[in-house]
């Protein structure tokens, strides 16, 4: 059984979050250390560590990620312009919280992906 992260208190609301959307499959969240104008973090509400523990029975949750992205990205009025949308995985990926998120950043012109 993974750990639980901070991630699983903000979906249960057990701790503050600028909580920006909510369903039944992921929670939508403000970055705390937000790299660009918009920096929400879209996760499952399921604890899925790493992009690497994702399996079938969770692509429900993995789709309505990326659609949750498209609609918050069209209410940030940020969609037109364009944004990015990342998810790390592991060490190399440099993921630091072992909750699977989508970062959906934009708000300005973003520089080269890879560093
Ligand atoms: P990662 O490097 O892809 O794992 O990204 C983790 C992100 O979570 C970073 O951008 C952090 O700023 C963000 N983060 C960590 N703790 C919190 C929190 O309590 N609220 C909101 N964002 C957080």
């Amino acid at each position: 059984m993974a750990e639980e992260t901070i991630f699983s208190k903000i979906i249960r609301r057990e701790i503050p979050a600028n909580i920006v959307y909510q369903d039944e499959l992921v929670t939508a969240f403000r970055d705390i250390s937000p790299q660009a104008p918009t920096h929400i973090l879209i996760v499952p509400n399921l604890l899925i560590p790493t992009a690497n523990d994702a399996v079938a029975g969770h692509e429900a949750a993995l789709g309505r990620m990326i659609t949750v992205a498209a609609k918050i990205a069209k209410d940030e009025g940020i969609a037109e312009d364009g944004y990015r949308l990342i998810m790390n995985c592991n060490k190399h990926g440099g993921q630091e919280v072992y909750h699977i998120h989508l970062h959906l950043v934009g708000g300005r012109p973003l520089g080269p992906m890879l560093t």
